[in-house]
């Protein structure tokens, strides 16, 4: 296999999240000694004498600006599908209908492929090509499937993406149109991922969430770096993300904790409110219990993109949870919905079902009372709306009539009022 080059970055080696055993960059995800997740390690010294707000400023507009802080880079970060830099939106219709002071909206739903995937996704081929893979991978809930296919047909490479049977027919279509080799797996997404570890143990394939792991979270550090850069290299003071597996929930924690610690930015960290289904929360229950163990569940939700029952980083997303002041919330089937149709009405931006997990938690801490007069929240809107269309499908209904003045005045009469220019 031919691997291409990649620039340095302030990557030292993975570190096991249990016993602290230091490995070489390379493409292992479990501990030699205690089987432990193994993540990325840097070296601070090279980050702080690197790393300024300028050098970052003076970057490309893309996740790679941030290169530096990062386990790999693309010697050109210009090549491929651009990623990141994506709108943060302030939403003071939102805030108003909640009684809130700040809110602003990190849009995820503008990048290549509509969601926040696409930095995991970016970050975990480019250091698969750098180990020499020709082959990328995954196990999905759906819009991991669709970035991993794209990214790979950008670079030239072969995909091989497994996805539960039962996933939106947007997200299918979405994936199979970049020529990958699409597997519908006859289970759930836990299914769909014993299976890919069983795969990967003995092919020489990256599998973006299985064996490059410690790469592919690094890339979600990235939401947290962007925040505070359009912030004006601020941070917020509250924080709202979905959580899945728990990794985009932990990283953008360790994203704001690395400016702070590298001088980047004042203040302290942001207080995390992880957001869940009640149909897929079996980190909310356990942080809802006061237990620092998570008991898989088996998801039925149609937030399907958060739909992992055994999710790899839960127990980390509760000491987040704990340690920020925030917490994780579960929200109903009904609350998801009506979540995204906030949203829309409110700002202008359509969000699958995720995002509606998320605005919908938002609502129930200002319901609370959770959220102070004075704070500054961050949502996370991390998918498209045109992805899980069926969920708010029987919400729209279009007025129909003859094409006559009268009809459509007959029409609009009892539906809402309208006025007419004399
Ligand atoms: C994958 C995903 C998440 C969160 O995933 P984690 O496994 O917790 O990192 C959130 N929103 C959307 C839309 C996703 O696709
Ligand atoms: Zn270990």
């Amino acid at each position: 296999m031919t691997a291409v080059t990649g620039r340095p970055t302030g990557a030292r080696g993975l570190r096991c999240k249990e016993c602290g055993e230091e490995l070489p960059l390379g493409a292992s995800y479990a501990c030699e000694f205690c089987f432990g997740p193994l993540e990325v390690a840097y070296d601070r010294d090279v980050l702080a004498a690197t790393v300024t707000r300028e050098s970052i400023e003076a970057g490309p507009p893309s996740i790679w600006r941030y290169a530096d802080l990062l386990p790999c880079a693309p010697e050109d970060p210009t090549a491929g599908l651009p990623v990141g830099l994506s709108p943060m939106v302030r939403a003071p219709r939102l805030a108003e209908r909640l009684g809130l002071g700040e809110v602003w909206v990190k849009n995820e739903t503008a990048n290549p492929t509509h969601s926040f995937k696409d930095r995991v996704v970016s970050v975990a081929l480019q250091k698969a090509r750098e180990l020499g893979y020709e082959v990328a991978a995954c196990a999905s809930t759906g819009n991991l499937a669709q970035s991993v296919a794209a990214h790979a047909a950008a670079a030239g490479m072969t995909s091989y993406v497994f996805v539960p049977a039962d996933l939106e027919s947007q997200k299918i279509i979405a994936t199979g149109i970049y020529g990958c080799t699409l597997v519908a797996v006859d289970g759930n997404y836990d299914d769909v991922n014993r299976l890919c570890m069983e795969l990967a143990a003995d092919r020489p394939w990256a599998f973006v969430n299985v064996n490059v792991r410690p790469y592919y979270s690094e890339g979600s550090k990235t939401l947290a770096y962007e925040t505070a850069e359009q912030l004006g290299w601020s941070l917020p003071d509250r924080c709202v993300v979905p959580i899945a597996s728990g990794s985009l929930y932990t990283k953008i924690h360790r994203g704001f904790t690395e400016l702070l610690d590298l001088g980047l930015v004042d203040g302290r960290v942001p207080a995390m409110n992880g957001a869940q289904a009640q149909g897929c929360g079996p980190v909310a229950a356990a942080y809802e219990a006061g237990i620092d163990f998570v008991a898989p569940v088996r998801p039925e939700t149609i937030a399907k993109s958060l739909a992992i029952g055994n999710p790899a980083d839960g127990i980390f997303a509760l000491d987040v949870a704990r340690g920020t002041g925030g917490g994780i919330d579960a929200v109903s089937e009904d609350e998801i919905t009506e979540g995204i149709a906030l949203l829309a009405e409110t700002t202008g931006i359509f969000t699958e079902t995720a995002g509606g997990v998320t605005t919908a938690v938002l609502t129930r801490l200002a319901e609370r009372g959770d959220i102070g007069p004075d704070e500054r929240v961050v949502i996370y809107i991390t998918g498209d709306g045109l992805k899980t269309l069926d969920a708010v499908a029987d919400r729209v209904e279009p007025v129909t009539i003859s094409p006559t003045v009268d009809a459509f005045e007959a029409a609009v009469a009892g539906h809402r009022s309208v006025e007419v220019l004399s």
